[in-house]
């Protein structure tokens, strides 16, 4: 399995630390507002990451931290006026749902900063015994010149970065890349002692303090946005690196951003959908898929016409699996089995996976397969039960278990839709029995009674579908 690794800037095999064991970080939210669609595309692609990873027989412990204190959430609770672990707190909640709602399995553990201050202020002792960290009347500052090898993981030299990047202005500091370890309190802001005093810690420490905690010292694989690598990631591996002696991560993964008419989507735009909105419109598989169907560290317009279309798509999909489903409610003994060679197929989609986890090459296997499946059905009177077996075990194993983008359990209830559609969808499933009951007087009705109030049904070899006049 080939991994493209930001640190090297190409792709290299995987070979993890203690395999089967694989620690997984990624960076999670900053609790402050409700997600929108592009931070739902980062967190979605690696959800898919983690699936493929685990296909492959892998044990994957999986942190994604849940940034609870920092300058946005103490901004929006003045804002609000409530405390900010109040702010933190309703995010929280509201990114959960979100993340259950687009059926990403959950992180073995979401670490929350403010749980874990007492590490962070290890991690700060340790970096200022080693001469790394400098205090000033009670705010504590990484010093980026004594770490030798600052700027490898972004590619920069040190000049480059002092005049392109969003690096925080401070007065205090001895040079412009230094960046805040402990922030001295201010009045009325959320504090923990510590021994600069009352303070809070800065973003960057969290995310090393509680990776090492819940994954150890060197991890497997880190991911985040591409806007994480400078100075996020550069600061973590500078604070990891000189705390421990130890390389800190083999594999850095970033993930590309969504943009809306050629721009970043981004909260401070203005031109985002929360992940929410597009929810009450589209079914998780519709937006997964369109999802998967660009590389993961590609760039991604996003656009409602767009999602429609992959929408569209993955009826391909559902039809299949619904008539799979029925077929095997049937467990039709049918003599024939037909020559179909299910291995080619997953030899194909694990093929493209293992290269940098080419989902959209991946999804165009499933579609192959589909047509192929769909082909058999179509010449054939009836299906063997194995066959039916075999199909919907790979569609289970790899547009369900990999990609998401299709749930058996869930099929003909798609969120999402409107409960009109969900009623139809239920009557077709009846008429579907009822046909196969040989009930052909029931079955006829539905159709005569639905036609009468202007759904009009098409039926065909994978499927009922209808539409309304
Ligand atoms: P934040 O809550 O702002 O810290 O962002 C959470 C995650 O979403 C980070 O990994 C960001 O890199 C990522 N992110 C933010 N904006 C976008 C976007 N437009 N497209 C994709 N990912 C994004
Ligand atoms: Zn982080």
């Amino acid at each position: 399995m080939l991994i493209y690794n930001t640190q090297s800037r190409k792709k290299e095999e995987f070979k993890p630390i203690n395999p089967p064991k694989v620690s997984m970080y990624i960076c999670g939210p900053t609790v402050y507002n409700y997600i929108h669609i592009g931070n739902a595309r980062t967190f979605l692609m690696s959800d898919v990451i983690r699936r493929y990873i685990e296909y492959k027989g892998y044990d994957v412990k999986f942190a994604m931290n849940i940034t609870d204190i920092d300058d946005k959430i103490i901004r929006q609770s003045i804002e609000e006026n409530v405390p900010s672990s109040e702010v933190a707190g309703k995010y929280i909640k509201a990114f959960l749902e979100d993340m259950d709602s687009l059926k990403l399995k959950r992180a073995t553990i979401n670490p929350y900063a403010t749980d874990h201050i007492g590490e962070i202020i290890d991690l700060i002792k340790t970096l200022e015994e080693k001469g790394f960290a400098y205090n000033i009347d009670g705010n504590v500052f990484y010093d980026v010149s004594k770490f030798k090898t600052y700027g490898q993981l972004s590619g920069k030299n040190i000049d480059d970065l002092e005049s392109g990047a969003r690096i925080e202005i401070n007065e205090m500091k001895k040079n412009p890349l230094d960046f805040s370890l402990w922030k001295k309190a201010k009045e009325g802001e959320p504090s923990w002692d510590s021994p600069w005093g009352k303070g809070r810690p800065g973003w960057h420490i969290e995310c090393s303090a509680m990776s090492c905690k819940h994954l150890g010292e060197t991890i497997d694989i880190h991911m985040g946005g591409n806007d994480l690598i400078f100075p996020h990631h550069e600061n973590e591996v500078a604070q990891s690196e000189a705390a421990t002696d130890k390389h800190f991560v083999n594999y850095w993964m970033h993930l590309g951003f969504v943009n809306i008419n050629e721009e970043k989507m981004s909260k401070s735009l203005g031109n985002f959908f929360t992940a929410r909105e597009v929810l009450a419109k589209f079914p998780a598989e519709a937006i997964r898929l369109f999802f998967v169907q660009t590389h993961y560290r590609g760039p991604l317009s996003f656009s409602e016409e767009l999602l429609s279309g992959a929408q569209k798509g993955l009826e391909k999909i559902t039809n299949l699996a619904e008539t799979l489903k029925l077929e095997e409610e049937k467990n039709s003994t049918s003599s024939v089995n037909p020559e179909f060679d299910f291995e080619k197929y997953y030899a194909e989609f694990e093929k493209e996976m293992d290269d940098d986890f080419n989902s959209p090459k991946g999804v165009a296997v499933i579609f192959d397969f589909v047509k192929n499946v769909n082909k058999v059905i179509a010449d054939n009177e009836s299906l063997h039960v194995e066959f039916v077996k075999k199909a919907k075990e790979f569609l289970s194993k790899t547009a369900e278990g990999v990609l998401g983008i299709l749930h058996f359990d869930d099929l003909g209830k798609s969120k999402g839709a409107s409960l009109e559609d969900e009623l139809i969808n239920l009557l077709l499933r009846l008429r579907a029995q009822a046909k196969e009951d040989k009930n052909y007087k029931l079955s006829d009705e539905i159709r005569d009674q639905l036609s009468g109030l202007g759904v009009q049904l098409k039926d065909s070899k994978t499927g009922t579908t209808f539409t309304i006049n």
